[in-house]
Order: structure tokens, then C-alpha cells, then sequence
């Protein structure tokens, strides 16, 4: 499968600074945790070490400082007292509390437990013994008193009591109690490691060191010390940010100083394949090539991300791409992070290719044994001139007879390592990433740093807009009732059921139940795909519907961004409150690219909330992706946007966009100067740097300095 390719283990590194290891412990190693908690703390905090719990921010604090006399301790605050434990009062029925009776020089308080164990309370509350207790203090019948006690110690346990607690996110069977301590032992290991930040940088942010940046972290000193802005979250942000836009500015830097090739750009081919096109270039098509054809025709690698909408023509500019590296006699690869959208290539480039009378072979995974052996003879030859496949691509059998230019459709599948290994099969290899999703400025500088960027922000002519329309679910049976209409004039449609969270099982009944109630109404001409049919089964039904034997498709969200049914029109998408903006963008995106007028319906639930309600109507308001992701990040922050973690999208655990904007700003120039001054990393600070990369596992670009 293809997402295997994203969850590729990093090679582990072998210059990891010694004083790093007890951060890269597993937390089993902490006194009382055991495989069963360190299971739990993976599933709450990303990962089982020590670096993991260190990250776990907490999101608010209890603060058991105030010691108050009985007298001075008022309702509804958190208190620790000292008190003399006078008597005992063990409930009578089960469903009483058992009271215990405590004092001090100026009042008395109860301290109440239901469900009691008589024989613990003794213990822990001897009579006539002075203890600590901690707890919310509550007035009742006039008298003060504390359920169910947070902390019970003796004299010696005070300054362990007396503390401000911080309240963590939890997951079942987590308490944090526990999560407490172990955040507690983990701050125990802390190394001194050296300042990588620029002091005077630093100085004039008052941030604080590292280390002691970890414990304030798990030590709020107040209310603010929750906020993001507060100096010691910001300093803990930028170190995370900077080792992003350092490891990628390395990265930007190596390739680009490794000789690029200089290629013929604009020659005949282009022109011939022009000259076939049914179509005249938009203005950015125009400005993209001409980008493409200076990057490619200097002595430098080409790194360069085209960015447009689904539909916006970037196929074209990268078959223009290709061509100049055939005509130069190199070959040139695209890479599709599925078989699906690696078939759709073929289909579009196959027929441009054989007018220009060019050689092309597609290889994906489904390719086995002797026709694989053929395919990988052709590459290796070089009588395949191009290669169209997915990330089969990147296997180590894959040899390029002199790989020119590779094209990666990433559709924010292929993380940073995976676009180096295809670069790494031929000589300064140019890169050219495609992406469908418009992602926000601020987090393109995440997963891509610096590149250099084109844009593709003009439709192709004779585009009409799509007419979007919120539809409340009560309302659904009168929507199918016009999509009935709509398919007897030949429309096809669509229709996309609820993702529901974290359950795959779910989503798939949900879709299985619409099926059947489709089915009910329009027979056999309704298709199901889900992502737990094989391969072949779901090309089967995608085929279907776009040959036209199908006029309804209803599908979870495996449909895949560029699918190209121009005849499609209609575009249903149930639950549209549980979609991402940009993701409810891109499934629009399927409609709309033929002649026809589209439609995009967002059925929506219940109450869907005002937050839901504004994020649907943008969608009515607008089509362009960049507003949409920009509004979206906005609204829902960046953990949020195209789910993140299926994104390929580098997933922040201290830094919290958009909030930390400007911090990543500083961190991309921070890294630009220091590739200007030391890109081998051997100033102090330098060396210092290599110890930040390695904290944060980034340390794939360190190989870059090694192998030079
Ligand atoms: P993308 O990959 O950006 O989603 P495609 O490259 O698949 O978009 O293009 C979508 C459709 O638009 C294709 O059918 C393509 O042939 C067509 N197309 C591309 N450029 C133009 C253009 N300049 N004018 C008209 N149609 C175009
Ligand atoms: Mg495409």
C-alpha cells in the first residue's frame, strides 16, 4: 500500500551527541511505568520517550500554594491546610459518606469520602496525627469541608503538596497523577545541552534556557504561563521551528550547490506538443514554464514547488517540464502518491507523449516479476525516456540510465525524505514538486522551507463557477429528488459520506447505508468505492462511473484528489461540518471541469455550531484554495487543516501555528543566515545546531554535511 511510504522508519542515526540518550529513553525506564502505561503515554503524546512526555504541554495548572487557615479558607478555592485529625465518622448505610473530623487553632473541617475504605482512612488519617490535605473547599450546612482530598501527606510531604500542579491532557487510563510523575522524572534527566539560539536574539526575546524552558513548561508559574506567547512556550517553539527550517534550508542548500545540469529549454518537442494541445497556455501556465525554463537552463538545481488547484492545468506544465529534459537527452520521471492518480497521469501524458514520439513506461507497485524485470531493463537502458509511476519509484532496484528531472505529484503525501531518495537516483537530478492542495504561506514554509515557488492561480478558460448550496440534512430527501431530475437529463454524480473519526469500520457503514438507500431508488446505476476494497475492485467502479454505467458513485473520502470524470457535475457531500474546508475544497474540485454547470450540495448535520455554520459559507462565498486554506487555518488552527498527520505535513508538538507565525518567519531567515555564514555547521553555534537537528530527529540533513 502507499502509505506505507510516508511511515517509513528514519534510518537511525549513529553521531547522535551521548548526551542526548537519556532524552531518547523510553519512558518505561521511569520508576512505575510498565509496558501497558507506556503504551498509553504513545497514544497521548506521540511516541514512548522521554522527549515525547517532555512535549506534552499542559493545558492549565491547579495551584496548591495558598495555606489558609480553616477559618481563612473560603468556598470553591483550592486550599492546603494543616490539620490535627480529631475522630472518625464511618458512614452507617453504603450510600453515606464516611466523614472525617479535622482541626486546627481556629476552625474544624470535615473531610468526606464516599465509597470509603475504612482501613485506608486510617491509616492515612491517624487520629489525634497533624497531616496535609489539598483540595477544593466546599460550605456545607455552613461547614466547611473537602470532598474527596486531591493530596493526603504527613509534615514531611508539604513541599511536595505545596506545589502548582499541572493539568495535562489525558487519555483513558491515563491519570494525571501518573502522567505528573513521570513528566516529573523526565525533567530529572535533563541534560545541559549547549545555547544553539543566537544570544543576543535570545536576550532581546527574554527567553529563558533550554532547560530551564522545559520546566517552567511543566511548572506553569501562572495563568499566562499557558499562553502561547509566553516567553518560555515561544523560546520551546522556535527551537522546534528553527529545526525545521534549518533541516530544510541544509537540505535547499546541498542540492543546490551540487553542480545542476543545464538543460535546452523550449525546443522543438515544445512546440510540437504545443502545436497538438487543443488548448492555448492561461498566463500562469505562461509564467510557471518560464520559471521552470530558467531554473532548468542555469547551472543550478531546479527545487521548485508548483502550486494550483485541482484543475488549474498542471499536468501541461509538467509534461513542458519533461520535455526539456528529454531534449536534452535525459530521462525525466513523475511520481503520483497512488496507483490511481499514477493511471490518470498516464492517460494524460500517454497521448501527448506518442505525439511527440517519446518513450514512456509506467511502473507501480503492482508490477511483479518478469513484466517488472522488463519495465526495470527499460528504465535502466534508457530506452524508457519517461517514467510515470508512484513511489515504486523509489526502490533501490529502480535505476535511471541518467535521470534528468523528476516531477513529484505530492499532494502532501511524500515527506522531504522520500522526494531526496528519487533525487538521489541520477546527477543533480532537477525537482520539480506539484501539489492540488493550497496550503497557507505559513505552513508551505513548514513542508517545503524556502523553495521556490509557482503558482498556478488562473482557471483554464470556459470554467464555470460551482454552484455551492448548504442543504440541511432534513432537507435531503428534496436534494435527491432534483439530483433524480438532474441524472435523467445525464448527469452524473458524486457522493461523498461522513468521515467519522479514527473509525474506518464506521465511515464504511455509513457509506454502505446511503448505498443501499440509493440502490433502493436508482438500481444498479449507483457504485460504492471505500478504501477496504482492493485496488482492482475500486479502479472497477471508478471506471464505471466514468465510462457513464454509472450514474451515482457514493464513496468515503478514498476518491482521489484529480480524479478526472469531466462529466461528473454534481458533487454531494454528507457531514460536511466533519470536513476540513480544504478538504471539502478539494472534493468540490472533483466537479466543475467539464462544460456543464456543477453543483456542489454540503448536507449538514444537526446544529452544526456557528464556527461550522461560518466555514460552510465560505465555502459558498469562494473558490479560490489559497483563501479557503487561509481562512480555514485561521478558524481551526494548523493540528486541524486536511488532518494533518495523513497530510504530510510536519506535525509541531511545541509550536502551535497559526499563533507562532512570526516566529516561523524568524526561524526561516535564522536558518537563511546561517547556511549564509556556516552551512557546514562547524562554528560553535554550528556544532550547537547539531545538537538542536538531533533533538528534533532532523538529523537526516546532517548527513548532508558527512557525504558533503
Ligand atoms: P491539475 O493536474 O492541475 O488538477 P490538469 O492538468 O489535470 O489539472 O488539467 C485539468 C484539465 O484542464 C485537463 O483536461 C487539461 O487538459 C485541461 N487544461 C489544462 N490547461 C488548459 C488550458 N490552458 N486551457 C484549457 N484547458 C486546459
Ligand atoms: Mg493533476
Amino acid at each position: 500500500m502507499m502509505s506505507n511510504a510516508v511511515k517509513q522508519e528514519q534510518p537511525t542515526s549513529t553521531g547522535r551527541p551521548f548526551a542526548l540518550d537519556p532524552l531518547f529513553r523510553r519512558v518505561t525506564d521511569l520508576a512505575g511505568i510498565g509496558p501497558r502505561n507506556a503504551a498509553l503515554f504513545e497514544k497521548l503524546c506521540g511516541g514512548d520517550k522521554m522527549l515525547d512526555l517532555l512535549w506534552h504541554k499542559p493545558i492549565d495548572f491547579v495551584d496548591r500554594r495558598f495555606a489558609p487557615k480553616i477559618k481563612d479558607a473560603p468556598a470553591g478555592r483550592i486550599a492546603t491546610l494543616t490539620v490535627t485529625v480529631h475522630r472518625h465518622f464511618p458512614n452507617e448505610r453504603k450510600n453515606q459518606p464516611y466523614k472525617v473530623w479535622c482541626t486546627d487553632e481556629t476552625g474544624t473541617i470535615n473531610l468526606v469520602f464516599f465509597h470509603a475504605n475504612k482501613q485506608w482512612l486510617e491509616k492515612q488519617l491517624p487520629v489525634n496525627a497533624t497531616v496535609i490535605v489539598s483540595g477544593k473547599i466546599e460550605h456545607y450546612q455552613g461547614k466547611p469541608q473537602i470532598t474527596h482530598p486531591d493530596a493526603i501527606g504527613t509534615e514531611e510531604d508539604r513541599a511536595a503538596i505545596e506545589t502548582v500542579e499541572p493539568i495535562y491532557p489525558l487519555t483513558q487510563g491515563l491519570t494525571n497523577k501518573v502522567v505528573c510523575k513521570a513528566a516529573k522524572g523526565a525533567l530529572g534527566l535533563i541534560p545541559e545541552l549547549p545555547e544553539w539560539l543566537d544570544e543576543a536574539h535570545k536576550k532581546q526575546n527574554n527567553w529563558p534556557d533550554w532547560s530551564e524552558a522545559l520546566d517552567i513548561l511543566h511548572n506553569p508559574p501562572g495563568a499566562n504561563g499557558l499562553e502561547p506567547h509566553h516567553p518560555t512556550r515561544m523560546r520551546l517553539a522556535y527551537d522546534e521551528l528553527l529545526a525545521n527550517q534549518l533541516a530544510l534550508a541544509m537540505v535547499r542548500h546541498h542540492q543546490q550547490r551540487r553542480q545542476g545540469r543545464v538543460y535546452k529549454t523550449g525546443g522543438a518537442l515544445r512546440d510540437k506538443l504545443l502545436a497538438t494541445l487543443p488548448f492555448e497556455l492561461t498566463g500562469a501556465q505562461k509564467r510557471s514554464i518560464a520559471e521552470i525554463d530558467r531554473d532548468m537552463s542555469e547551472p543550478i538545481r531546479m527545487l521548485r514547488l508548483l502550486q494550483g488547484d485541482v484543475g488549474s492545468g498542471k499536468t501541461v506544465v509538467a509534461a513542458l517540464a519533461m520535455l526539456n529534459a528529454i531534449e536534452s537527452g535525459t530521462q525525466a520521471a513523475i511520481m503520483a502518491p497512488t496507483e490511481i492518480l499514477a493511471r490518470q497521469h498516464l492517460e494524460s501524458l500517454g497521448p501527448w507523449l506518442d505525439e511527440c514520439g517519446i518513450r514512456y513506461v509506467a511502473l507501480t507497485g503492482r508490477d511483479k516479476g518478469k513484466a517488472r524485470e522488463i519495465l526495470l531493463e527499460q528504465i535502466r537502458s534508457g530506452a524508457a525516456q519517461v517514467v510515470i509511476g508512484t513511489h515504486a519509484l523509489f526502490q533501490e532496484s529502480v535505476e535511471f540510465a541518467d535521470l534528468g528531472v523528476a516531477v513529484i505529484d505530492e499532494q502532501h503525501r511524500f515527506g522531504v525524505h522520500q522526494r531526496l531518495m528519487l533525487t538521489a537516483k541520477g546527477k543533480g537530478v532537477d525537482v520539480l514538486v506539484m501539489t492540488a492542495t493550497p496550503i497557507p504561506r505559513t505552513l508551505t514554509l513548514t513542508a517545503y522551507g524556502d523553495m521556490d515557488g509557482s503558482k498556478l492561480d488562473e482557471k483554464p478558460p470556459g470554467r464555470q463557477s460551482i454552484d455551492t448550496r448548504l442543504i440541511a440534512k432534513e432537507h435531503i430527501e428534496q436534494m435527491t429528488d432534483g439530483l433524480a431530475r438532474q441524472i435523467k437529463t445525464g448527469a452524473r454524480a458524486y457522493w461523498v459520506c461522513p468521515l467519522v473519526e479514527e473509525s474506518e469500520l464506521l465511515d464504511l457503514a455509513a457509506a454502505e447505508e446511503r448505498y443501499e438507500i440509493l440502490q433502493a431508488r436508482f438500481g444498479d446505476r449507483v457504485g460504492l468505492v471505500h478504501g477496504r476494497m482492493k485496488p482492482a475492485e475500486k479502479d472497477e467502479a471508478m471506471a464505471k462511473f466514468a465510462k457513464g454505467d454509472l450514474d451515482i458513485l457514493v464513496a468515503t473520502t478514498v476518491i482521489e484528489v484529480g480524479v478526472n470524470v469531466p462529466e461528473a457535475t454534481i458533487m454531494v457531500i454528507e457531514h460536511a461540518e466533519r470536513f476540513g474546508l480544504s478538504q471539502l475544497h478539494q472534493l468540490r474540485g472533483r466537479v466543475g471541469r467539464g462544460a456543464d454547470k456543477s453543483y456542489c450540495f454540503l448536507v449538514y448535520a444537526k446544529n452544526p455550531g456557528q464556527t461550522a455554520k461560518e466555514r460552510l459559507s465560505i465555502m459558498r462565498e469562494t473558490e479560490d484554495g489559497f483563501k479557503i486554506a487561509e481562512k480555514d487555518l485561521e478558524l481551526r488552527g494548523a493540528g486541524e487543516i486536511l488532518g494533518t498527520r495523513q497530510s504530510g505535513l510536519p506535525v509541531f508538538k511545541l509550536a502551535e501555528l497559526p499563533a507562532h507565525s512570526e516566529l516561523l518567519a524568524a526561524a526561516r531567515d535564522d536558518a537563511r543566515l546561517i547556511m549564509g555564514k556556516d552551512p557546514e555547521l562547524q562554528t560553535d553555534r554550528g556544532k550547537s545546531l547539531r545538537t538542536l537537528l538531533y533533538l528534533f530527529e532532523r538529523d537526516q540533513a546532517i548527513a548532508y554535511l558527512r557525504s558533503g
